[in-house]
């Protein structure tokens, strides 16, 4: 293949994402460095993650510059080695970027996976990978859930809180989970085995502190805390002696051109005895294994549901990524680069 199509950062986005702030390019396929690989980008993973790679701001990652692919979990073949690592035609996970084919210099979070072990390559994206173990060590380690606790969910209809309330639910703990419309709040219950929903649209912190309150009245052991604003105001209102919030993420602030909205009642940590810990899926990379294995077990056995909605074309990696905070989304949106 000559032509390496790329979906470039050419500006800052300020608030939502727009078309003006990317520009697709097709550009001559990299030369190969001694013991760098070329990878074939066959699906990116769509994450909230990207958005905040786009500002010029201190992160876990430096910023994606101006004039560079946008930086994206890929799943793909090594199309050419020069690394005795891996061969030609293999698949392998790695940090790359919205195009075509990635060039890979040693040193980088690249890994060889078994596509044949999966029902589909695109599990790595999702209950295999970063997202699955988010879940996982977010609710297990992070938010130590032990059964018979109640367990809260915020984005729960999302790739991540879908996975958190059957994870609960298999470790027998009691979920809440809080999502956008009806529709979602119906699937939350019928596919991923939530005990109770509530739709946040529309609702100020007092309306939401009500409902949560009307289905918890003994408090919440565990909140899984993947929005902030409103609701994480009011899930604060009804923690449990001794909660422990897991703040994995805060997606209602990341397009906000006004900066972050903060929390406003933090003094019921102080109140209920209780702690909010903030993490990152990478503090647990070394543990990967045991969370894959114990994901890829209920998975095998049909005890958790996975949904993935892929969108086609490197050209719509825009659209397919504003899904996620139009909340259009389904499950874990990833985007099929390869023709
Ligand atoms: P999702 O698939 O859940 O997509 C985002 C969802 O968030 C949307 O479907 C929407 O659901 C909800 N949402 C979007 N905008 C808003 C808003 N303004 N207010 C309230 N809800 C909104 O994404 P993920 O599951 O991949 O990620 C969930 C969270 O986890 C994110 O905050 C992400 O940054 C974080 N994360 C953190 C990691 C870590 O290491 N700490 C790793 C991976 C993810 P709805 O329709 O219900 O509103």
């Amino acid at each position: 293949m000559d032509i390496n199509r790329r979906f470039l950062l050419v500006r800052r986005p300020l608030g939502l994402p727009v078309a003006e702030d990317f520009r697709l390019v097709e550009e001559p396929v990299p030369q190969l460095d001694e013991g760098a690989i070329l990878v074939r980008n066959a699906y990116a993973s769509l994450d909230p993650a990207i958005r905040g790679w786009l500002d010029d701001a201190p992160s876990y990652l430096p910023p994606v510059k101006l004039g560079d692919p946008v930086r994206a979990t890929t799943v793909g073949r090594v199309l050419v080695s020069r690394d005795p690592q891996f061969q030609e035609g293999q698949w392998v996970l790695g940090l790359n970027a919205i195009e075509d084919v990635s060039l890979v210099r040693p040193g980088g979070f690249t890994m060889a996976i078994d596509a044949d072990a999966v029902p589909s390559v695109t599990n790595y994206l999702s209950v295999l990978g970063a997202v699955g173990m988010t879940a996982y060590f977010g609710l297990l380690e992070v938010g130590k859930a032990q059964a018979g606790d109640t367990v809260l969910v915020s984005g729960a209809a999302g790739a991540v809180g879908s996975l958190v309330g059957q994870i609960a639910r298999l470790k027998g703990c009691r979920t809440i989970g809080i999502a956008g419309g009806a529709e979602k709040c119906r699937r939350l219950v019928a596919d991923y085995g939530y005990d109770a929903a509530i739709d946040y649209r529309g609702k100020d912190v007092e309306a939401l502190s009500a409902e949560i309150g009307g289905l918890a009245p003994d408090g919440v052991n565990v909140v899984f805390e993947n929005v902030g604003g409103a609701v994480l105001d009011a899930t604060l209102l009804h923690l449990a002696h001794g909660a422990r919030v897991a703040l994995c993420g805060l997606i209602s602030e990341y397009n906000s051109p006004d900066g972050p909205s903060g929390a406003r009642n933090l003094w019921q940590l102080i109140v209920k005895s209780a702690t909010i810990s903030g993490f990152l899926v990478s503090d647990f990379l070394p543990r990967f294994a045991e969370g894959a294995g114990e994901m890829g077990s209920w998975l095998a056995h049909g005890q958790l549901r996975v949904d993935e909605h892929v969108d086609e074309g490197i050209e719509n990696a825009l659209p397919a990524f504003l899904r996620l905070f139009e909340g259009t989304n389904q499950g874990k949106m990833i985007l099929k680069i390869e023709d």
